[in-house]
């Protein structure tokens, strides 16, 4: 399929397949098993500039927008989606900085973000504030010398290991959903530690931690935006990010097939390699089909965010759901193509099947992105009527 990439996002895309394949598919069940934080990946796309991707230029970064950065995620997700999340996470971290932060604030974190040399995270959910992100109890009380934030986040990703938060946080608790802040925190900040690390099903190359703040003191000009727009901020940062998590899914989706097909021509059966039985033939065009309408739909959902359109919550929240539900039907159906070996560890298989389903349940779960997309669709109903 063509999709008109410019010259710039070629070169991109072909610079993450290389790093991809080079770098990370020697190493990637490696960190799997070890459940390891990726560093030394982390400093080659620092190196090879990966993070100036959807930086401005102003800031040092190459001005790409949320195509570029899904070009990138697919990529290393084809190989390896922990490591493809945690330089995600990173953009999800920044984001809102890039949406309302100050100058005085872009120019301080943009351009360590930009060479990799800090890594960010984003920080909404507790353990009792899941889909339902409004009923946080973060706490960001305001002092004369700035806000002291009290209370604990849960399933960080990149937590511990970036240096950069973007925090949502109670500074008005009277006003509930309408007296959230996103406010940045610094690692190294006095009351600022971290919990647990979670164990978890897959992406685990990535960090899941819990974030503990105890009377953590941050300057008042750490809020991004005005104080009370909180959640304005995250819902327009889940709305730029969520064809992120389209492209995640995209990339594993796309590394099972590859490597379905590579193990039916190899596998031989009845005499014949399997991939001669129609039965098999008919599964993997269906997952090719299903691979490419995705990636036709994260990308057209991508470049409507780069369009600068005003709502795009249903074209992103489309291209996150669909997507996933295909990465994770493309994984199972790829595991039954290897058969036995497929459920081993000795495959990737089974790993790209543990890595497809937290696709379908972050930034949004995909029942809450149904509710978002049949919101959108009651509007416009009513606005026939
Ligand atoms: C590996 C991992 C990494 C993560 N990284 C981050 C991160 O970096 N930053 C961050 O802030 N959070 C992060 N999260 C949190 C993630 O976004 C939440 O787990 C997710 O939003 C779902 O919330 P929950 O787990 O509390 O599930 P719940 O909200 O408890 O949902 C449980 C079930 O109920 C369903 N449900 C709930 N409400 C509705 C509804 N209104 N309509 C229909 N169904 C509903 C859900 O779809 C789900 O099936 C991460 C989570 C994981 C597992």
């Amino acid at each position: 399929m063509e999709y008109f990439l410019t010259e710039q996002q070629k070169t991109i895309k072909n610079l993450a397949r290389k790093i991809a394949e080079e770098k990370i598919l020697p190493v990637r069940a490696e960190l799997d098993e070890k459940e390891e934080f990726p560093w030394d990946i982390m400093k080659v796309l620092a190196h090879t500039d990966m993070f100036r991707v959807f930086i401005p230029e102003e800031y040092g970064g190459l001005g790409g927008g949320c195509l570029d950065l899904c070009l990138v995620v697919e990529e290393l997700s084809r190989a390896c989606s922990g490591v493809a999340v945690s330089y995600a996470a990173v953009a999800l971290g920044t984001i809102p900085l890039l949406m309302y932060g100050t100058e005085e604030q872009k120019r301080k974190y943009l351009p360590d973000i930009a060479s990799g040399e800090r890594l960010a995270a984003f920080a909404l959910t507790e353990s009792t504030a899941g889909s339902d992100a409004g009923a946080i109890k973060t706490t960001a009380e305001r002092v004369s010398e700035g806000y002291v934030l009290n209370g604990t986040k849960q399933f960080i990703t990149n937590g511990g290991e970036a240096e950069i938060y973007t925090v949502i946080a109670l500074t008005d608790k009277a006003r509930g959903a309408r007296g959230a802040s996103a406010i940045l925190v610094e690692k190294g900040t006095p009351g600022f530690s971290f919990g647990r690390k979670e164990k978890k099903l897959g992406i685990r190359a990535s960090a899941t931690r819990e974030l503990v703040f105890e009377d953590c003191l941050v300057p008042k000009e750490n809020v991004i935006g005005k104080e009370g727009m909180g959640f304005i901020v995250t819902m327009k940062l889940f709305d730029n990010s969520r064809p992120g998590i389209g492209a995640q899914a995209v990339g594993v989706a796309q590394g099972a097939l590859e490597a379905a097909v590579d193990y039916a021509r190899e596998r031989v059966q009845f005499g014949h390699p399997i991939i001669s039985l129609q039965a098999v033939q008919h599964m993997l065009a269906d997952m090719a089909i299903q691979v490419e309408a995705a990636r036709a739909l994260v990308y057209a959902a991508a470049r409507t965010v780069d369009s600068g359109a005003k709502n795009i919550s249903e074209e992103s929240a489309m291209a996150k759901v669909f997507a996933s539900d295909i990465a994770m039907k493309v994984t199972t159906d790829a595991m039954q193509i290897f058969g036995g070996v497929g459920y081993m560890r000795d495959y990737p298989i089974e790993k790209m099947f543990r890595d497809a389903k937290i696709t379908q349940i972050y930034e949004g779960t995909n029942q809450v992105l149904r509710n978002v997309i049949a919101f959108e669709l009651r509007k416009r109903k009513a606005r026939t009527e």
